[in-house]
């Protein structure tokens, strides 16, 4: 049995653990206390641990848990001000150079 993840975010170690379960890996948590509470006392040693089970399939676990955190949404596509032409990064809801607002 080896630790494969830990977090203070329980629902974070739930989502892994679901993962994990749902690709046929057996897994353990350690103080998992279920819902969203955060710990008040934030001690590492305390945080909700994922273990696996079989020690074979520890390399396919963390394989796994790297692919889910990659898997972030793709950042929003440059655009272009229709009012004054100039390139705006995707986050910017309005224009870095003119203020004019971006259009749907
Ligand atoms: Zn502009």
């Amino acid at each position: 049995m080896q630790e494969v993840f830990q977090d203070i975010d329980t629902a974070k170690v739930g989502m892994i653990d679901e993962l994990l379960k749902e690709s046929g890996i057996p897994t353990m948590l350690k103080n998992f206390t279920g819902g969203s509470n955060i710990t008040s006392v934030p001690i590492p040693s305390l945080y909700p641990t994922i273990f696996v089970l079989d020690d074979s399939q520890v390399n396919e676990a963390r394989e796994l848990i790297e692919e889910f955190f990659a898997a972030k949404p793709v950042e929003a596509a440059e655009w272009n001000c229709s009012h004054c032409g100039e390139s705006v990064d995707g986050f910017l809801s309005e224009c870095w150079s003119c203020q004019h607002p971006k259009e749907s």
